[in-house]
């Protein structure tokens, strides 16, 4: 059987998309790994109506509501490749074999990797984030740290003191320059430049290798993104945001490879659950439209 379209990535942005194209009468494949980027949360926070939720429940809700429509089959498992094929394309997953569709919609978000630093893995999303929006308010104006990976810390470290007392911890990666330093004193952020050795406790403690520790209520730092192996599989253009490459689409959620369409974290610069859904809509009406035009 060829699926009009496949969605290869089932979380809010491959769901919303496949909402669409499920209400238009379109067969839906939806492979999904299930491996949320926000997992790790316990709550999620500024997608209206859905504020303070668990993460799983919102996916599950709109997972349940998609699968109403008698169009839509899902398939949990890994695509491990992706390609293009005279009918539209061709995936080959882990284990449940191929599948082909004439269109092909990339959900698959993005893969975070952490600074290695004792302490820090195990507490992501729960003392240390990425998104202030997303986390910073129920830190209640407590002790908060800014770790950096890179002189974009800038930006976290002047927006941080609007939840919270705040320290840059550069941790030798960058020196603050003149204007910077007087941009921090501004806002009020002290500047620690000792390397970071862990982060320790029941809260998210910082200790520099001099051995001084901070007591922090919470930690914010930047992660490395990556995506997909199957953008790069299918000859998609990247472009480069701040924390690492991301899918190039026009407005119509089409990637530069003609059928390959993506929403969601993979192919914005910074994503949050609402973003996703947003961009889901598009792709998904984006798919549509051009099996409409082009069959
Ligand atoms: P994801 O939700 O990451 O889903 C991608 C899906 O694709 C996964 O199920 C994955 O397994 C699947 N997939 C990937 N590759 C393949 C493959 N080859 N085959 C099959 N399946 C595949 N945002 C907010 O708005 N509010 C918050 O409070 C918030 N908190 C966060 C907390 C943390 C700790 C983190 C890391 C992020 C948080 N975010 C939050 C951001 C939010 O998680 C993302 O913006 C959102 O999940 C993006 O949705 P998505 O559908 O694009 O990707
Ligand atoms: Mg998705």
């Amino acid at each position: 059987m060829v699926h009009d379209v496949i969605i290869v990535g089932g979380s809010y942005a491959g769901l919303s998309a496949g909402l669409q194209l499920a209400r238009a009468r379109r067969t839906v494949l939806v492979i999904d790994a299930g491996q949320r980027r926000n997992r790790f949360a316990a709550t999620s926070h500024g997608f209206l109506g859905q504020d303070g939720q668990a993460p799983e429940a919102i996916a599950a809700e709109g997972r349940s509501q998609l699968m109403e429509y008698p169009s839509v089959t899902w398939v949990q498992d890994f695509v491990r490749v992706a390609s293009a094929q005279p009918h539209g394309f061709s995936v080959h997953t882990e284990c449940s074999g191929e599948f082909k569709a004439k269109r092909l919609i990339l959900a698959t978000g993005v893969v975070d990797e952490l600074p290695a630093i004792e302490g820090l893995a195990e507490r992501w999303g729960t003392r240390v984030f990425h998104c202030p929006y997303c986390h910073g308010y129920e830190l209640d104006q407590g002790r908060i740290g800014v770790l950096a990976t890179s002189a974009l810390a800038m930006h976290h470290a002047l927006m941080l003191p609007d939840w919270g007392a705040t320290t840059l911890f550069t941790d030798g990666v960058f020196t603050p320059d003149a204007e910077q330093q007087a941009q921090l004193q501004r806002r009020g952020v002290s500047v620690e430049s000792g390397r970071v050795r862990c982060i320790q406790g029941e809260r998210a403690d910082l200790q520099l290798h001099d051995g001084r520790v901070f007591a922090l209520d919470g930690i914010f730092t930047m992660s490395r993104t990556r995506i997909s192996a199957l953008a790069q599989q299918l000859g998609c253009e990247l472009a480069e945001g701040p924390t690492g490459p991301y899918l190039h689409t026009n407005e119509t959620r089409q990637t530069s490879v003609a059928g390959v369409f993506a929403c969601g974290d993979t192919s914005l610069a910074a994503g949050s659950v609402a973003l996703a859904v947003a961009e889901g809509v598009r792709a998904g009406v984006g798919a549509h439209f051009s099996l409409i035009s082009q069959g």
